[in-house]
């Protein structure tokens, strides 16, 4: 099977990733018999510039069509004045919202030769393997009423609504269920039932879900103040932990940095699964953004990009040999004591963004001798 992918850089760092990730495609396609015809387009301030719109139909189109979309990373100060429609992080929205890209899936693992960098104690986090997933296009940052309203006395009154149906919770439990079946087998079940009626129909749609189609699996609830506080007190008691977008934006971002830096952690935003072809629409991205302050000097980490890749092997092509393959490589360059600025340690030796890049295939190509 050929593998359509489309890769969309962006702006600042976006394009230095991009051209590692396209280099280990490469390596990939030479060396293990991937087959894939990548496609490349424009989003956010590039696609502004040259185009006017933050993402073009056309490259949406081919979005949809593709069984993956890579994506880099979009913004930067010379558009933070744009209009609310041409800011360039629209067009990762639209991605997002026109695949109906509805579970985001962030893992956070933290590698033996960082658990330094990591502000918790490194026995907390050696070996830490947790999979946060946050459902991406429910809960109160799209439900209606929303809006900011003058009241008669001057003063103003703000409204966002937490809204949940049955169906949005049991899709992306099914989710988190699915991952835990290849994982540790455990989820738990972030939400705030104790004082939030869309709390409550959470938890119980959680618990019919499970009960009725994933019994063998170990379900624990939490609720989300809590799981908060469990994560930086004994994070490897957690394997795949589901909560809602509110939640799950904060849970995610306190996980990732217990594993060091912004730069080592990708991401996955998977859609509902095609009925026919069984397949989901997805887009994987480090969770990074343009880093404006390094862009153009070969410094980025590129390692987000490329555990990226190694996720979308993972979920959208089902080559999990391949995304393991990926992973140990970084892994062994990482013990080899190389690294980017961001995460630099006193005894190590620093190298650029292609320097790692070059590591990442030395050590590839070591693997498959
Ligand atoms: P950022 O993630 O771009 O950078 C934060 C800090 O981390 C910077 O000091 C940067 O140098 C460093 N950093 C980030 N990635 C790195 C890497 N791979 N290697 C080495 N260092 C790295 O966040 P920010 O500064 O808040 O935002 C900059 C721009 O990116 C803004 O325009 C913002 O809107 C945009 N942004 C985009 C995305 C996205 O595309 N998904 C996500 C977040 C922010």
């Amino acid at each position: 099977m050929t593998a359509k992918l489309l890769l969309l850089p962006g702006d600042g760092i976006g394009p230095e990733v991009s051209a590692q990730v396209r280099r280990v495609l490469d390596w990939l396609a030479k060396n293990r018999n991937f087959a894939f015809d990548l496609d490349e387009d424009l989003v956010g301030g590039i696609s502004l510039e040259k185009t006017g719109l933050p993402i073009t139909d056309k490259a949406m189109e081919k979005a949809m069509a593709a069984d993956a979309v890579l994506f880099g990373a979009v913004g930067g100060p010379q558009w933070d004045k744009n209009a609310f429609d041409k800011k360039p992080e629209r067009g990762l929205l639209r991605l997002r919202k026109d695949m109906e890209l509805f579970a985001n899936l962030r893992p956070a693992l933290c590698f033996p030769a960082l658990t330094d960098a990591s502000s918790l104690k490194p026995e907390l986090v050696s070996g830490l393997d947790i999979m946060i997933v946050r459902e991406l296009t429910g809960g109160v940052y799209f439900g209606e009423p929303r809006g900011i309203e003058k009241l008669a006395d001057g003063s103003r009154k703000a409204v966002d609504t937490q809204l949940y149906t049955t169906e949005e919770v049991r899709r992306i439990a099914r989710v988190a269920f699915d991952l835990a079946r290849k994982r540790g087998g455990v989820v738990h079940s972030a939400e705030k039932s104790n004082v939030m009626h869309t709390g409550v129909l959470w938890r119980e749609e959680v618990t019919h879900v499970h009960e009725t189609e994933y019994e063998d699996l170990k379900l624990i609830h939490i609720l989300a103040d809590n799981a908060a506080m469990q994560l930086v007190r004994n994070p490897k008691q957690f394997d795949v932990l589901v909560t809602d977008n509110l939640f799950g934006d904060i849970l995610s971002d306190e996980a990732s940095m217990l594993t060091g830096s912004l730069g080592m952690l990708p991401s996955a935003s998977l859609g509902a699964k095609d009925a026919k072809t069984g397949k989901s629409k997805a887009l994987y991205e480090p969770i990074h953004g343009s880093a404006p302050d390094i862009a153009g000097q070969n410094k980025a980490n590129p390692i987000a990009a490329i555990l990226s890749l190694a996720m979308c092997l993972r979920y959208s092509l089902d080559d999990e040999a391949g995304a393991k393959l990926l992973e140990d490589a970084v892994s062994s360059v990482l013990n080899a004591g190389l690294r980017t600025g961001d995460i630099m340690q006193a005894g190590k030796t620093a190298v650029s963004t292609t320097g790692m890049g070059d590591a990442i295939l030395k050590a590839l190509d070591s693997a498959a001798r």
